[in-house]
């Protein structure tokens, strides 16, 4: 029974054709969602990437944008999450005891850290379909990809990072700082997500915009939206301070087990609050773009925005 109502809940979600075809297909991509990303929901928390909670929310945000959107949507949050589970063991930063007692949580993502990255591209999946939500979808994922990629690779940069507004050299590690290494990693990444849409149109008739504009956008989206995020770090995100190691971090209780202190920044804004604002502008910058390609951009805003409505509308 219970199974049955969640299934019309995601029938409803399949507003971009009621056909028996189309439910079908959602009722087997709402399980293949499902079996994936329990599958990797689990693994990832018995290696200790994620925390039970986080693994809860890979779950929901998995399952939801394999129903509401298409496999190459799920591939991307795939990508999206191997990448940053791998990329941290692949690199190899010339102090990660420091730059591990500077991270917020460590190794281990908990459920806001999955929805501050993945939360947007579900909303955008769950939206009416159209090549601006789908490039906004892209877009939003690249921007967290790509500001993944340049912490892990510049990480390996051998030259310190300069933070983002006053270009003063900062220690590695700490928010705001950006290095060439990272910036070239934060185009990479989001590239990177773009060409798994790319490949998914082999697969499926989704990603319609050309390989080389699904490509650019997340390239784009990857380089700018890690931008915001390094601004947003530099500016508002909370800065604390141990008083015992005499260091700045983004613990609450320092490594050492010494409770740490807010020296500068906005209280609250955390680590999650500010891959929640890269994560927007992303998608901002890939729904501009395709509202930009699309003969969408000529309709007028209402229509476009009305949620839950068949568009174009039937004639
Ligand atoms: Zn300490």
């Amino acid at each position: 029974m219970q199974s049955d109502i969640s299934l019309r809940c995601l029938q409803s979600l399949d507003h971009h054709n009621g056909s028996g075809l189309a439910t079908h297909g959602l009722r087997n991509r709402a399980l293949v969602g499902l079996g994936l990303s329990s599958a990797i929901g689990y693994l990832a928390w018995r290696r200790g990437s994620l925390s039970e909670s986080g693994a809860l929310g890979a779950i929901l945000t998995g399952t939801f944008t394999t129903s509401a959107g298409s496999y190459t949507h799920a591939a991307m949050l795939v990508g999206f999450f191997a990448g940053s589970t791998v990329l941290p063991k692949l690199v190899r930063p010339h102090d990660s005891d420091r730059f591990d007692a500077i991270a917020a949580k460590g190794g281990r993502r908990d459920l806001w850290q999955v929805l501050a990255n993945g939360g947007v591209a579900t909303v955008l999946v769950i939206a009416p379909k159209s090549s601006a939500m789908d490039l906004g979808y892209l877009a939003a994922l690249a921007a967290v990809n790509g500001d993944t990629w340049a912490t892990e690779i510049g990480k390996t940069s051998q030259v310190p990072p300069r933070h983002v507004l006053t270009g003063k050299q900062l220690e590695p590690g700490i928010s705001g700082g950006i290095s060439l290494r990272g910036t070239l990693g934060s185009i990479a990444g989001g590239a990177f997500v773009g060409a798994i849409a790319a490949a998914g149109r082999s697969f499926e008739p989704r990603f319609t915009a050309k390989p080389s504009t699904l490509l650019a956008t997340g390239a784009v989206a990857g380089g700018l939206g890690s931008l915001v995020d390094s601004i947003l770090g530099a500016t508002v995100q909370e800065r604390r301070w141990c008083p015992q190691c005499r260091m700045y971090t983004e613990r609450l209780e320092h490594t050492c087990g010494t409770a740490t202190r807010i020296v500068g920044g906005v209280p609250g804004v955390s680590n999650d609050v500010v891959n929640l604002g890269c994560s927007l502008a992303g998608a901002a910058i890939g729904m501009l773009i395709g509202r930009y390609l699309s003969d969408e951009s000529r309709l007028p805003a209402v229509e476009y925005w009305r949620p839950f409505q068949r568009y174009p509308p039937p004639a």
